[in-house]
């Protein structure tokens, strides 16, 4: 699996649509200060779900919104599709072409799409997860992570350990599991409750 393509618009400095695409290889992007690099990666990072509008250098979601400039009027949505070539079958989805995409409008409204069908962003979350590419992955390092990973606590630590070792989908897979099993409890004893008043 690797990433060709990326197609933003709207988000962030790009307010015109932009295809970039990748070869396999390294692909080093170059620019002067402010000119966007880390835009492109904060893109990648919001189609795989990302929500904290802080790791992606906001203060709210409608951030990643093309705000305007001296020239032009802001957007009032932003959209990011990433095309992955599945041809190796590293996606557990049967495509050999993979694209998904993120939308936002400015009401606060958002979307996902997986090959052009809209989707859940728990679809997009269970896709990626211990493919490597996930949003809490290792695939992107982010100026001042290594220092923040040999800072971290131990449990920290261990979190990303689980991540990369492929456990955490297991973890919340037992954390659903556990609270749909206390929801039922929960069911239960109410029902119990209503048979006694009942006797
Ligand atoms: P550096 O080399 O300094 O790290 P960079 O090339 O990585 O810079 P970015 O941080 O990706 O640059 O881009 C910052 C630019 O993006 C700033 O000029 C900022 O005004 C612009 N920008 C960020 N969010 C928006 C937005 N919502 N609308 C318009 N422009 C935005």
């Amino acid at each position: 699996m690797f990433l060709k393509r990326i197609e933003i618009k709207g988000f962030k400095s790009f307010a015109d649509r932009l295809h970039i695409d990748f070869n396999p290889g390294i692909t080093t992007v170059v620019g002067p200060n402010g000119s966007g690099k880390s835009n492109i990666s904060d893109s990648i990072r919001w189609v795989l779900g990302e929500q904290s509008a802080r790791s992606l250098r906001g203060a709210r979601m409608e951030d990643v919104i093309f705000s305007g400039s001296d020239t032009r009027r802001g957007l009032n949505i932003a959209e990011v599709t990433l095309v992955l070539d599945n041809e190796g079958g590293g996606l557990p989805y049967e495509y050999s072409e993979i694209s998904v995409t993120r939308r936002l409008y400015r009401s606060g409204e958002s979307e996902y799409l997986l090959n052009r069908t809209k989707c859940r962003r728990k679809d997009i979350i269970d896709l990626f997860m211990d493919s490597g590419m996930g949003k809490e992955s290792f695939s992107i390092i982010g100026q001042g992570r290594v220092e923040e990973v040999l800072n971290s606590r131990p449990e920290e630590r261990r979190a990303m350990f689980e991540e990369a070792s492929g456990v955490l989908k297991y973890k919340q897979r037992k954390q659903e599991a556990e609270r749909k099993f206390e929801s039922t409890e929960a069911n239960l004893h109410r029902v119990k409750d209503i048979l006694h008043e009942l006797n």
